[in-house]
């Protein structure tokens, strides 16, 4: 039986004292009213319902499965209730507007909400998580009618929203998707195709599931050009808004996983279903970036839940199991044997964790905190500069955190030895639970190609440019303090080497076509780790302000920061080398050589 506890502390931490979200926040229209301590209530509740509903249902769900028959899926048992006690409490439109029954909170808080949820149980918040990009696509494309009709019983999570693009041909490279959609005289037009891997396609949670779908007009030209998005309900209105007759879209047949197995991922079959256009013609793509961009910081902060429920039960685990003694003298000497986490392996592993996870969550919590700014800014630049920001962060977010989730669940796995492979212990089922985080809302090696093709360069490196400024700012701000010294340095060191190896990259680009996509995994990972030093040097100097402070908590932080600069940011070293190898390497064979 595994156990999870909300990390209030750290999360009061990063809102308040590391970025003061509240203080940048509340100058702008709609949030005037989130003070901090509007903040604190709303991840107290959350941790309540995520400890005491949410987590205790996480093993029974990965056991039971979600069950098809006839048609129809039946999720584990629970989690029909537990979903109702999360709608209830207005969860599912945390952010969505007031004029529409939502609560208007910032996503910076969000990120927040959904990490606890998706610690306690990753199957089960991912049915809500879907929705909301539901709502913030509908929010920004949707007609008045659409909005009206369909935002308050998504918010008030009646229904549940899904994202409809991936067929059997099309999953990366959406521009093959073959789904049609043909106008009917009434204005709704008839979709006709199959989808697969459609997580929440159909179920017993909710009454009505609302699918944005992507669908090529007659006349669309061919590839990503050509697509349009449509919103197509499985149940549709009546005039008067009330649920109607059924649509034509079923559930062929659910998909037996690896893991995530209490959330329902469906082939989903449209046979003239009606639906309606959402946005422009043949602007599909573009429309569902919308969600995208959303879903991608979303399952970012999954691989943050994951790793961080893998910390937590293997720091319990390292202190109460018995194996071998210290090195350095006994240190349980009434016990036949000390506790694992004497041994510097153990210790190793659990400061790795910790130290990603903590920069993890304050980057995930400052890139939604720039898209509030993006959101409500009232001046224009501050709103662009925010917008890049978000644009440079999001395969970052996604990518690493997921990366490192799935490489922190299995290294805490490891804390647990022989019983980390057993089912009871639970740490098997994170390592496959997280797994699915680095593959879809488009695989991590497509992230990184979004890094390398095409964040750093836009507009002549605007967003690269943007975010150095926002470093040096911080290096100015903190050079030539003492106490600072072991983060301003390496964080320097590793700033330098990043822009040369950036350079390094766009000269080599010109010459092999293949440069960008071959560095592209390891050039996000060497961003990461950069941008996690300047976190870092960010939590340090927050952590040194309250020096005088009794609360062991900031001598930690400070702690877990050194072990970062001093353990994990070298790794950048290799990685540069690795990447001016270029492509040849993995080029070099021919393909029957393989
Ligand atoms: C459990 C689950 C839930 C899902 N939920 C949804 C959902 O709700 N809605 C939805 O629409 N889809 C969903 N998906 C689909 C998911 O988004 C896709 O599986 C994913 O985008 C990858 O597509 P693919 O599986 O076709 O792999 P492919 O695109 O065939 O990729 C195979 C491999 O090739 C690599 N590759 C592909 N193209 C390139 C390239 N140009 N350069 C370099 N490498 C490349 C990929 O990185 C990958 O490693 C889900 C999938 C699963 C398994």
């Amino acid at each position: 039986m595994t156990s999870y506890t909300a990390p209030l502390r750290d999360m009061r931490f990063v809102l308040h004292e590391l970025f003061d979200v509240t203080g940048k926040l509340s100058p702008l229209p709609g949030f005037e009213e989130v003070g901090a301590e509007v903040m604190d209530a709303v991840l107290e509740e959350c941790a309540k319902l995520c400890q005491e509903v949410l987590h205790p249902l996480n093993q029974s769900g990965d056991q039971e499965g979600c069950v098809f028959k006839d048609g129809n899926v039946t999720v584990p048992k629970g989690f029909k209730d537990a979903y109702q006690q999360y709608a209830a409490g207005g969860w599912c439109g945390l952010t969505a507007s007031p004029e529409y029954g939502g609560q208007g909170l910032p996503e910076s808080l969000d990120c927040l909400v959904a990490e606890m949820v998706g610690s306690a149980n990753l199957s089960l918040g991912l049915y809500p998580g879907l929705t909301q990009g539901t709502i913030i696509t509908l929010t920004a494309l949707g007609t008045d009618e659409q909005k009206n009709s369909y935002l308050p019983k998504l918010i008030s999570g009646e229904w549940q929203g899904t994202m409809c693009l991936t067929e059997a041909h099309a999953g990366s490279d959406l521009g093959l998707l073959r789904t049609k959609a043909a106008p009917n005289k009434d204005g709704s037009f008839n979709i006709s195709g199959t989808k697969i891997f459609i997580s929440s396609g159909e179920h017993d949670l909710t009454e009505n599931i609302i699918h944005l779908v992507l669908a090529r007009l007659e006349d669309a030209p061919e590839g990503s050009r050509g697509i349009s998005m449509f919103l197509v309900p499985k149940v549709l209105l009546k005039e008067d808004g009330s649920l109607g007759a059924r649509n034509n879209v079923t559930a062929g047949s659910i998909e037996h996983k690896m893991g995530m197995s209490a959330s329902v991922t469906c082939v989903m079959n449209f046979d003239n279903a009606k639906g309606w256009l959402v946005g422009q013609p043949h602007k599909g793509l573009a429309g569902m970036f919308v969600m995208m961009n959303k879903e991608r910081l979303f399952v970012g902060g999954q691989g943050i839940s994951i790793a961080e429920l893998s910390y937590q039960n293997a720091t319990a685990y390292a202190k109460e199991r018995l194996q071998g003694r210290a090195a350095d003298g006994v240190a349980c000497p009434d016990k036949a044997a000390d506790p694992i986490i004497v041994h510097p392996d153990i210790r190793n592993r659990l400061m790795f964790s910790r130290s990603i996870i903590e920069a993890e969550r304050a980057l995930s919590v400052w890139t939604n905190m720039q898209a509030d700014i993006s959101h409500k800014h009232p001046d224009k630049s501050v709103r662009q500069k925010a917008d890049d920001m978000v644009g440079l962060m999001t395969p970052i977010v996604k990518a690493a955190s997921t990366d490192f989730g799935s490489e922190i669940a299995n290294s805490c796995l490891q804390v647990f030895g022989g019983h980390g492979y057993i089912r009871e212990y639970g740490m098997e089922q994170m390592v496959r639970d997280v797994r699915i985080t680095q593959i879809y809302e488009g695989t991590n090696a497509i992230q990184a190609m979004d890094l390398v093709g095409r964040k750093l360069g836009l507009d002549n490196g605007r967003l690269y440019k943007g975010w150095l400024d926002e470093v040096e700012e911080t290096l100015i701000r903190v050079s030539g303090r003492n106490d600072m010294s072991e983060f301003s340095g390496p964080l320097r060191d590793a700033v330098e080497r990043l822009k040369e190896c950036t350079q390094w990259l766009f000269e080599d680009a010109k010459n092999d076509p293949n440069s960008r996509n071959a560095a592209a995994c390891d050039y996000l990972r060497l961003f990461s780790l950069t941008v996690f030093a300047w976190i870092w040097t960010l939590m340090a100097e927050a952590a040194f302000a309250k020096a005088n402070s009794s609360e062991a908590f900031y001598d930690t932080k400070i702690h877990v920061g050194l072990y970062f600069m001093r353990r994990v940011l070298p790794q950048t070293t290799g990685l540069d080398s690795i990447i001016r190898a270029g492509s040849e390497p993995m080029m070099a064979l021919t393909e029957v050589a393989f």
